[in-house]
């Protein structure tokens, strides 16, 4: 029997406690990326254990130790592992989720406080850094379980939590905790399946499950000249400036029409088949969506499948930032004496960060040995993650699949994401099994962006769609 009655009942029912929970969520601002808001990392992870515990999970905090932030060392926030169920009959269902969120300010443009949940009731958006990434698909779980709970209906599966506090900051020291966790008896012995909730529907009106994601390398690109900053009307046209050299080399990277300009690159893209051409035919997308979700008319393309290719199997470079530069208001006539470029390329099978490393490394030597300047170049990877690709026609997909017609009415679109969540591919090569990737959240969600929200709609439904999903996974276990 798919999910009962009573379950989708008490969703609705309680649908205020559940974003009252998630409420509680956004205001902690559990910025990883940033030193001086590590302390509330750690108060998120407490107050997930926390919440975790009331509803019967046995709770185990992994402390990670620490790691160098900025020049400063930090204690890593700690992995949250759970384990509720131990039925030897039922599958095994691993979560993730992450609780660090990226970070956000009033001042770079949010109409709203970012760690404040605000509900627009007129249109059902819940505004709030985290909403949608990734505090609400992550409470949604503990909102089933409360569900099953209160309401008295066995969960049909067992459940293992594994939630992180630094996805948005590479995720560190999360692999070496699951590779050494893998063996006989230890946490993830037995997983049959994971399921990950933390990326988004292309649109905003049709749900899809995924089946692939881009890897990443980011880069960072330092040119280094005088000692110390110097004044441009003493110095202008008298020595070599870091900042022009760094504009030259930047400008070697991509083209504006987004191809990439690093030889090399293309080559190791695999070729497209006949049969995935036809899955980016179907799909319910067009490029006005894109651009809805871009919030202006910014498309690279006209083309629909050229631009879902761009987004889902081709490989993208974006420069993020210069680190040094002068970026205040004002006139300041400063030569920058050492500034740092940011760029990533997202990758695809068959690259990986080791053999874009190459590339890359070489291509930037050489391009800034033609520039003739006595400035120096370092560059460094700051970090990477390998592509991910899964059979969408396994159990746990058709499980899916069935839950998303269920509760959306819907054929799911089956999808590859442009974005890189690099434990999605740790789980499915040091546990051998079957990753799935179950969005909670809309295409203009704006994850990582300002005005961050998750529609009140895609919170609640989306907790159906998880319960339901594992009610499914409990049927085709016993079929
Ligand atoms: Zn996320």
């Amino acid at each position: 029997m798919a999910a009962p009655q009573q379950f989708f009942s008490y969703v609705d029912g309680n649908a205020g406690s559940f974003i009252q929970r998630l409420a509680k969520a956004v205001a902690i601002p559990s910025v990883s990326g940033d030193g001086s808001s590590r302390k509330h990392v750690f108060a998120m992870a407490e107050f997930l254990a926390h919440e975790m515990e009331a509803l019967g999970i046995q709770v185990n905090s992994v402390d990670l130790g620490n790691h160098v932030l900025d020049g400063e060392e930090l204690p890593l926030p700690p992995v949250i592992l759970g384990s509720f169920g131990h039925d030897p009959k039922k599958k095994i269902i691993l979560v993730y989720g992450h609780y660090d969120v990226q970070p956000a300010l009033v001042s770079d443009g949010w109409d709203t406080d970012p760690f404040v949940l605000s509900p627009d009731e007129k249109t059902g958006r819940m505004y709030g850094r985290g909403a949608s990434d990734d505090k609400g698909p992550l409470l949604g779980w503990l909102n089933v379980l409360e569900a099953h709970i209160k309401s008295n209906i066995e969960l049909p599966v067992n459940l293992r939590f594994c939630f992180e506090g630094m996805e948005e900051s590479g995720s560190e020291g999360l692999d070496e905790l699951i590779n050494s966790r893998v063996g006989p008896g230890e946490f993830f012995d037995g997983v049959d399946c994971v399921c990950i909730s933390d990326n988004y529907w292309l649109n905003d009106r049709t749900p899809c499950v995924t089946y692939g994601l881009r890897g990443i390398a980011y880069y960072k690109v330092q040119v280094s000249g005088p000692q110390r900053d110097l004044h441009s009307g003493v110095f202008g046209n008298t020595v070599h400036e870091p900042m022009t050299d760094l504009i030259h080399l930047l400008g070697q990277l991509v083209s504006t029409k987004g191809e990439i300009k690093i030889p090399g690159i293309s080559s190791l893209v695999a070729p497209v088949t006949a049969d995935e051409m036809k899955r980016y035919e179907v799909l319910d997308y067009t490029v006005a969506d894109i651009e809805h979700s871009a919030g202006a008319q910014v498309a690279i393309s006209d083309n629909k499948t050229r631009v879902l290719m761009g987004r889902m199997r081709e490989p993208s470079l974006s420069i993020h930032g210069i680190e040094g530069a002068f970026s205040a208001p004002g006139a300041k006539t400063v030569i920058p004496a050492r500034v740092s470029g940011k760029f990533s390329i997202r990758l695809v099978p068959n690259m990986t960060p080791e053999n874009v490393d190459i590339l890359v490394f070489r291509y930037l030597q050489e391009e800034f040995a033609k520039l003739g300047t006595k400035s120096a170049l370092k560059i460094e990877n700051l970090h990477g993650g390998k592509p991910w690709l899964a059979d969408p026609n396994h159990w746990n997909y058709r499980a899916a699949i069935k839950a998303t017609e269920t509760v959306y009415k819907k054929t799911p679109d089956l999808t590859r994401e442009g974005g890189s969540i690099p434990v999605t591919l740790t789980f499915a090569e040091a546990l051998g099994v079957n990753v799935l990737l179950l969005p909670m959240g809309r295409g203009d969600d704006g994850a990582h962006s300002t005005n961050e929200k998750l529609d009140r709609s895609n919170y609640i439904e989306g907790t159906k769609l998880l319960g339901s999903y594992l009610h499914e996974v409990g049927i085709i276990s016993k079929s």
